[in-house]
């Protein structure tokens, strides 16, 4: 892409409600913008992040053979009340009424759906184990909308529900999402935590939460320094302090802040009990289906992995996730063809080699050039310039590392050679 097409907008210095790191990023490098309070678009610098998070997480999934499919944002309330839950929700259940005076609401999550789905479609164990999942906008009436997409009212969820003949059966698969989950966060390359959710207060269920790591998250995590224990401190009344002594008698507490990018959750029968969805077991006999869900906030993980990633320059991507893999600016594009064509030439190179590449092709001062690169965060960058022309070098430099290295281009034509590309491949490889 050249960035004089790319619709990239960067801004100076963001508005005043923006009180994170994240959010204040995310504004000012365009990624999305305000349309009002928890509401953001998404524009193409931000698109192109959230669909790469978006294809991580669908890859894990269909690999553990969940099922994609797509439910529709407005649901009628007639599922809602035969789960019960048209009256328990509260305000942030956003509720509509159509034309016909009939009730609908704008699905925060998907239990009723889905049950109603099962319900119809799943007859007999032979069909289970089963998992069914979706990417798909969700609203919360939030009461403190913030952050930016962190806590918005209208924002991207993959949500993934299974259904179970017993509960040995969602034990196992429970296990399989919990590990894909993993996989989800390690290959998107973010430091996080998993913490135990739940006291046991529904009825024995088990619930985990996935927590990115990072000063600014809203959740307190306390865990062990010398064992697996790992829980949210909401779960406590009165929480135990860094050094205290482990609840789990295993060592000292250790206490970090987390943003919580994604929760499971064993339903049991609460949702195939109210909605009736059963099938016929091993021995021929009806009974309710066991159920777990699955939730991660696709959108919340963009404003997550900034948060935990950054400098006072701007974003700094992990490379799973940048917008672009590599940025190339040239200084003097405009006028001089020698750097134009060298430029050009390596461009179409890099993308024959199905690297994501951002050209500057932009007729302004290479300060504001690097600062945008640096702000958008891609994690490599080329910067072909003066040199070039005096002795055919150019300039590699890591996002990150914040290193330079030079490469010479000893080739005399206007097309980088072969040793030249290995060379940037392997510092794009690291
Ligand atoms: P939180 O405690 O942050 O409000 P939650 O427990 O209400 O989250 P879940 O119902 O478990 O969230 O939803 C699954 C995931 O969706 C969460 O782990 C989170 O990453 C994401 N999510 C929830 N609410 C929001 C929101 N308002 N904006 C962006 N992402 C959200
Ligand atoms: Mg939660």
């Amino acid at each position: 892409m050249k960035y004089s097409k790319s619709g990239i907008t960067t801004i100076k210095s963001a508005p005043n409600d923006a009180e994170i790191t994240s959010h204040i990023l995310m504004i000012r490098s365009g990624m999305i913008k305000k349309l009002a309070s928890g509401l953001y678009t998404w524009m193409p610098l931000g698109l192109k992040v959230l669909r790469k998070i978006e294809n991580i997480i669908r890859l894990e999934m269909n690999r553990i053979n969940a099922l994609e499919i797509l439910m529709p944002a407005i649901q009628p309330s007639e599922l809602w009340k035969e789960s019960g839950r048209w009256d328990k929700y509260g305000p942030e259940l956003l509720r509509i009424i159509d034309r016909h005076e009939r009730e609908f609401c704008f699905g925060p999550t998907h239990e009723e759906i889905i049950t109603d789905i099962a319900r119809k479609d799943i007859k007999s164990y032979k069909q289970l184990p089963i998992i069914y999942y979706q990417i798909q906008t969700k609203f919360r009436d939030e009461i403190r909308p913030r952050f930016g997409v962190m806590r918005a009212r209208e924002f991207l969820m993959k949500d993934a529900y299974s259904f179970h003949e017993n509960e040995e059966c969602l034990n196992k698969t429970y296990d399989i999402v919990f590990n894909a989950y993993k996989n989800c966060f390690n290959k998107i390359g973010l430091e996080y935590k998993v913490v135990n959710a739940d006291n046991g207060q529904i009825g024995g269920s088990e619930s985990h939460e996935f927590h990115v790591i990072a000063d600014n998250g809203e959740d307190e995590l306390i865990f062990s320094d010398s064992s697996d224990y790992a829980i949210n401190a909401e779960l406590f009344s009165e929480a135990p302090k860094e050094g205290d002594q482990c609840p789990d008698g295993s060592g000292k507490v250790k206490i970090r802040r987390g943003i919580e990018v994604g929760h499971i959750f064993k339903l049991g029968k609460n949702y195939s009990d109210s909605m009736n969805a059963s099938i016929s077991n091993k021995s021929n006999k009806t009974t309710k289906m066991i159920m777990g869900c699955y939730g991660i906030g696709v959108s919340r993980i963009a404003a997550a992995a900034i948060e935990q990633s950054n400098d006072d320059r701007g974003i700094i991507w992990p490379k799973s996730i940048s917008p672009y893999e590599i940025s190339i600016i040239s200084i003097g594009y405009s006028k001089n063809t020698t750097i134009k064509d060298y430029a050009d030439n390596l461009y179409m190179e890099l993308k024959k080699m199905n690297l994501d590449v951002l050209l500057d092709d932009r007729d302004i001062s290479p300060g504001n050039m690097f600062s945008d690169a640096d702000l958008i965060g891609i994690p490599n960058k080329i910067i072909i310039g003066k040199k070039f022309i005096e002795k055919n070098e150019f300039e590699y430099k890591d996002r990150k590392l914040n290193k330079t290295f030079t490469i010479n281009e000893n080739n005399n034509s206007q097309k980088p050679s072969q040793t030249t590309l290995d060379i940037i491949l392997s510092h794009i490889n690291g």
